[in-house]
């Protein structure tokens, strides 16, 4: 492609985000083909020979959009958001443009120092620990992992990485609800799916710190290693806090790693009024919080803080010859962070976001959001045909249909056919979690866009829908 078409389809590609942005809300949240529709559209062999720019835009429009479920849609109310944000958008062209693969300090000096900046800048924003250090990794699965690792290098004096593998039986522990990232970080690191400890919750869903202590001296007593704990700063059920500081007591008594996962829930901390959920952090010895969840910067970006760079950097350096340099004693060489050697240019969005936002407006936005939370919650506990299911302290609601007069009617099915049934329409998108054995609905309230009319939309299609069930049941 000559520079003169680049910069013309350049020009219409960024009319035709701008608008998309615009119109969003007249597209269906969740995309509505069904498997193998995108496929049986799409040849079976590449192109022997170029195709016009013309005719790929034009696919993409007509084939690949359709099967594209609209994330930023301020109606996307399910999992957790991955937002994006206009300053974000036009980072990641920057990005793009550059193509510079920055894994150490020489291949993109900016890039490194950037990352060094804007780490600074987001420890500062969310009150962490003056003296950790942050660097951006892919997502909180990937930090849980490192955080893992470095605990077992540590805790092995640095022997397992270099010799042998250990003859400790390591013991990992997390509440029910902590997010499934922690049973694959175990698998991966090779520790035994059996040796992940399921601590149980208290009633708001948070781990019971006493039940950790009982499970840690059982293992000890048996002659166990314990390895990690990861508390939950908001699980991604039902957005439970963990109680962090009784938690870095057990943690601080037996000298075990604390790793905190705050995935989501970390954004919120730019906020005062949410630091409570952190009390006992300067105890912890990582942290994780994905700006591309809360923080209106596209994904992939996750924050991951760590006490002790020392371990991290023992556990993950390599240093074959043709990757040193000499600046090595004098930089940082993300490559030795965590576990891709090849690293994008992550660190542009996000500084672009926090400048352009200011901190003052994301923090705006993230209020916005709790508040909504609660106004929807309040809609909940009024109704007479719903239940809430779980606290809100942050911008999740977990309910579900439960009229007074239930008679005989099977819950989890009717509120499986609510959530097919909004969904289906295409105006909203919510999904779903089990707590305590019930089948429960989610609904968040965290896109970039989002507004009380989003909400309310919600709720009035939520609300009609369930009666409509209801009677149609009753008749
Ligand atoms: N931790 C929590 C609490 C989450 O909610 C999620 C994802 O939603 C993760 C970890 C995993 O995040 P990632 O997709 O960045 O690996």
């Amino acid at each position: 492609m000559k520079n003169e078409e680049f910069r013309a389809y350049a020009h219409e590609f960024v009319d035709w985000m701008a608008e998309y942005l615009d119109q969003i809300e007249d597209l269906p949240v969740k995309s509505q083909v069904n498997p193998g529709d995108i496929r049986n559209q799409l040849p079976n062999q590449p192109p022997e020979m170029a195709e016009s720019m013309k005719d790929i835009f034009n696919d993409f429009k007509n084939i690949i959009l359709p099967g594209v479920t609209h994330w930023q849609h301020p109606s996307f109310h399910a999992y957790f958001n991955a937002n994006n944000s206009r300053p974000s958008i036009l980072a990641e062209m920057l990005t793009a443009t550059l193509g510079a693969q920055c894994m150490i300090w020489a291949t993109s000096p900016s890039a490194t120092e950037l990352e060094e900046v804007t780490m600074k800048w987001l420890k500062g924003m969310l009150g962490l620990p003056e003296s950790w250090h942050g660097s951006i990794q892919n997502g909180a699965s990937d930090a849980t992992l490192i955080a893992l690792l470095t605990a077992r290098e540590r805790v092995t004096g640095f022997k397992l990485n270099s010799s042998r593998s250990s003859n400790r039986v390591f013991r990992v522990y997390g509440s029910e609800q902590a997010h499934s990232s922690l049973d694959k970080a175990v698998a991966i690191a090779g520790i035994g799916q059996q040796n992940l400890v399921k601590v149980a919750v208290d009633d708001q869903y948070a781990m019971d710190p006493e039940k950790l202590r009982e499970a840690i001296q059982k293992d000890i007593d048996r002659g166990f290693q314990p390895l990690m704990v990861m508390a939950a700063i908001g699980t991604t059920g039902s957005t439970a806090i963990d109680p962090l500081l009784p938690i870095a007591h057990v943690c601080e008594e037996y000298e075990i790693w604390l790793h905190v996962d705050a995935a989501l829930a970390g954004t919120s901390l730019i906020l005062d009024e949410m630091r409570w959920m952190v009390q006992g952090i300067e105890k912890a010895e990582s942290f994780v919080v994905n700006p591309h969840k809360w923080m209106f910067t596209n994904f992939d970006c996750s924050a991951y803080f760590v006490k002790d760079k020392k371990a991290l950097l023992r556990t993950f350096s390599v240093s074959p010859e043709y990757l040193r340099t000499k600046e090595d004693e004098q930089v940082n060489n993300y490559r030795d962070w965590g576990i891709p050697l090849g690293r994008r240019f992550r660190a542009l969005k996000l500084w672009f976001v926090i400048r352009s936002f200011g901190v003052e407006g994301l923090r705006q936005k993230i209020r916005l959001h709790l508040q909504l939370a609660q106004w929807f919650k309040e809609r909940v506990l009024r109704a007479s045909i719903f239940e809430l299911c779980a606290p809100v302290p942050l911008n999740t609601i977990c309910f579900r249909v439960s009229p007074t007069n239930k008679n005989k009617l099977d819950l989890d099915a009717l509120n499986k056919e609510l959530l097919e049934s909004v969904n289906a329409t295409g105006k909203i998108y919510i999904t779903h979690t089990m707590l305590q054995r019930r089948y429960v609905l989610r609904m968040v309230i965290g896109q970039t866009e989002v507004a009380q009319r989003h909400v309310e939309k919600a709720w009035k299609l939520l609300h009609s829908t369930a009666e409509e069930l209801l009677s149609r049941k009753n008749d």
